[in-house]
């Protein structure tokens, strides 16, 4: 079946990975597409700057941007993928929910609402059931879903792996790409033969998705994961791919073989746009490197090396592509999610 689905936002940076993702994808076809005042009336070629690899895929180029309001999308649409700044997804997102569409967003507001989920289909997929209580409490025909902020997604895959070993501790610092900041975000006379050692926000966003992405849910509420995340979060000159070094203590101590192993057969999940294998560890010490390995399995894994032991646990580095795995393609797997489960 052929879902009919709305891009909020769809000129921006994310936006135009929604608009990339989708061309020819089995199960979504584009309906709607939709921006600021601005830009509304305009082509999309005109409004969007397009900065892609790929072209405008056939059909999107001429199709007018909608405002960002329920009553203009064409009642056809079941789902909204939504990549708008969170002032403006706070205010516009549940207007949508109540007029009966399923939005999957990237932007933060809501994620650590206690009814919201907050999902990886691969390592939490059961937290989508919130909708359950979510519908309750807010009388919504639609539903809000959330995935993580880039920085979690690009760890969080990596700490589900260990879990088994017992995660106690988890301290990571990031080197994060220019495009996690959007078109506008940051100047290039800032960033150019430099780096900023301060995200606005980012380092809480780590320490608090990261548990509740963990945690259990009970067919009620979610109890956060207990162990104790701390972040560190850099702006780096690169254009696509986040990179972390993370530093995991782990009660049972296992041998960084044993480490690499969990990660590598950690299990994936059978949805269109999931990667075969969720991680691919690299044995070499100097990989994985934003460049060579943020397109690996088309931008949908993660990627994983340098797993050695040091005085109190292990260290690693993991890299995702920010705004594929990390944007607009963990919008579009919980998407798939909610199709797969019959949410819409
Ligand atoms: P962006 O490049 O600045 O794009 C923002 C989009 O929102 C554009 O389509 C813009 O339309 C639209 N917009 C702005 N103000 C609006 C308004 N008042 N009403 C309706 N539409 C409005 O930002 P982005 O990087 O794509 O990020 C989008 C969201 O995803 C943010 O919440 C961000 O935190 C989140 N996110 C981004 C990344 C990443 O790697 N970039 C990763 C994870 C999550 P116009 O073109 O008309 O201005």
């Amino acid at each position: 079946m052929t879902h009919t689905v709305g891009i909020l936002g769809a000129t921006g940076a994310v936006g135009q990975r929604f608009v990339q993702l989708l061309d020819g994808h089995d199960g979504f076809e584009i309906g709607a597409l939709t921006a600021s005042e601005s830009s509304v009336g305009e082509s999309y070629r005109e409004a969007a700057k397009w900065t892609l690899e790929t072209p405008i895929p056939d059909g999107i180029a001429d199709r007018e941007v909608l405002p960002t309001r329920p009553e203009a999308v064409p009642d056809d649409v079941d789902l909204v993928f939504s990549s708008l700044p969170s002032s403006v997804g706070e205010r516009v997102e549940p207007d949508f929910c109540e007029a009966g569409y399923v939005v999957s967003s990237n932007s933060s507001n809501g994620r650590l609402d206690d009814d919201v989920p907050l999902t990886i289909p691969e390592v939490n997929p059961d937290h989508l059931d919130l909708i359950e209580v979510q519908r309750d409490e807010r009388g919504w025909d639609g539903a809000l879903v959330k995935n993580p902020n880039c920085s979690t997604i690009t760890m969080v895959p990596t700490l589900a792996a260990l879990d088994e070993f017992g995660l106690e501790r988890a301290s990571v610092a990031t080197l994060q790409a220019v495009s996690g900041a959007g078109y506008d975000g940051v100047p290039s006379m800032a960033i150019v033969d430099n780096a900023i050692p301060h995200i606005g926000g980012e380092e809480a966003k780590m320490e608090t998705e990261s548990r509740k992405l963990l945690g259990e849910f009970d067919g009620a509420e979610v109890s956060w994961h207990g162990a104790r995340v701390e972040a560190s979060c850099n702006r780096i000159p690169t254009l696509d791919g986040h990179l972390e070094n993370v530093f995991a203590d782990l009660a049972d101590e296992p041998s960084p073989a044993a480490v690499a192993r969990a990660m590598r057969d950690y299990p994936g999940v059978d949805l269109p746009s999931a990667p075969e294998s969720l991680i691919r560890v690299f044995e070499e010490p100097d990989r994985p490197q934003p460049r060579l390995d943020r397109n690996v399995d088309g931008g949908m894994a993660i990627a994983v090396g340098g797993v050695t032991d040091t005085d109190g646990g292990i260290r690693y580095n993991c890299l995702a592509h920010n705004t594929l795995r990390g944007a607009a393609g963990a919008s579009l797997l919980n998407g798939e999610l909610l199709a797969d489960r019959g949410y819409i």
